[in-house]
């Protein structure tokens, strides 16, 4: 017998079936305006799961999951008939062309639709039916723009949502395009819409998979946005090594940073990701980049979008002239660019531009996560 809470962990799963189906279809296809759809389309599915996740988590602190007398799965498969392929873990081995892949497409779409039908009527809060009503309108818009562009010999009829929602689509490219590079660069990556969306796969996919006992931090401003940094102190049983913390001597917080390289989880920023999937950082200390390179079993990474820059050089440049200067007018370190905003290579002790580093690929395979951030985040 299922309960509402969990028709709403089915429809959670639904929508992350969706989005895995979509990511592994990207690799099979090399038509860009269909790459393009699909790296959308996957997008939409994510942002789809955050929405059932917050309904499902309302549900849990409105402590309401009243059981659904007769409703057991094959029921429930029965009921949806051959519509029950979204509840499944979507294979794509056996699909054959671009043909075959966007009538899979259109057939999971058709049949998110009819399951949110379904659950519908066993759901009787105003607000969980209006966001299954909202999503169901989205999928449907998907149908749409699938049924159009599979009409298209060209593939060209994704144009109605590239001019529906130009930098949104752009994003997702320049995102998506970006993740397909540094995995090839042995680094695993993970897409958030937002800095809600990064710190709930940081605490709740990486975090959990890591198994991680103790955990510290390089200096970010995105690890501290995001939230990042204030669920890791609140994890029972994690030992802390604190560097953020105020107040702290010297000498001590030099013995942190030390100790902070042996963690099993290291969390930081980065000053820069070139389009080439290189990791470029300019340390005062060394520490972040040390902990980046060396030591920690587990690296996460959270970087804004606009971290993002074509080449090596572009990435010493924005480095140079603006997250440099702007650090130290956060830390209010005495150096010329504090004044002129411009670096002067100057020679003082508060210099905090001391060791480059570029880390060109994860070694080993995955030890680096980095979590792209659709948002402007940190300097
Ligand atoms: S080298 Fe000195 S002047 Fe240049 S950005 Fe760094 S701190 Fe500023």
């Amino acid at each position: 017998m299922f309960t509402a809470l969990e028709l709403l962990d089915l429809a959670v799963q639904v929508e992350i079936n969706g989005e895995k189906f979509y990511r592994q279809a990207l690799g099979r296809v090399e038509n860009v305006e269909i790459k393009a759809m699909l790296a959308w389309l996957a997008e939409e599915e994510a942002r789809h799961r955050q929405a059932f996740e917050t309904v499902r988590e309302q549900y849990r602190k409105a402590k309401r999951s009243e059981a659904i007398p007769m409703l057991h799965e094959p029921v429930l498969k029965a009921a949806m008939g051959r519509h029950a392929f979204s509840l499944d873990d979507l294979r794509i081995d056996s699909i054959r062309n671009e043909d075959e892949l966007i009538r899979s497409a259109i057939v999971f779409e058709e049949d998110s639709i009819q399951f949110f039908a379904f659950i519908s009527s066993f759901v009787s809060d105003k607000r969980a039916l209006s966001a299954i009503e909202e999503i169901r309108k989205e999928e449907s818009h998907h149908i749409d723009l699938l049924s159009k562009m599979i009409q298209r010999p060209d593939r060209r009829f994704s144009k109605e949502w590239k001019m529906d929602k130009p930098v949104e689509n752009f994003w997702t490219i320049r995102l998506n395009s970006l993740k397909e590079t540094l995995e090839g660069n042995n680094f695993a990556v993970y897409i958030a819409e937002n800095a809600t969306a990064a710190r709930k796969i940081v605490r709740e996919e990486i975090v959990p998979k890591i198994g991680a006992r103790s955990v510290s931090w390089g200096g970010s401003m995105t690890v501290v946005e995001t939230g990042v940094y204030e669920d890791m102190k609140a994890l029972p049983g994690m030992e802390i090594i604190d560097t953020y913390e105020k107040g702290v001597a010297p000498a001590d917080m030099i013995e942190r940073r030390r100790h902070s390289l042996l963690v099993d989880l290291f969390i930081t920023g980065t000053n820069a990701v070139t389009e080439i999937g290189q990791l470029v950082n300019l340390d005062m200390t060394g520490n972040r980049v040390a902990g980046i390179t060396f030591g920690p079993r587990n690296v996460i990474i959270l970087a804004g979008r606009n971290k993002i820059v074509p080449d090596l050089e572009d990435a010493m440049l924005r480095i140079k002239n603006f997250a440099a200067p702007a650090n130290v007018m956060r830390l209010d370190k005495k150096t010329p660019c504090l004044k002129t905003s411009i670096c002067e290579d100057c020679r003082g002790p508060d210099r905090i531009c001391n060791t480059w580093t570029i880390t060109e690929k994860s070694f080993p395979k995955g030890r680096i996560r980095v979590v792209l951030i659709n948002e402007d985040l940190g300097l």
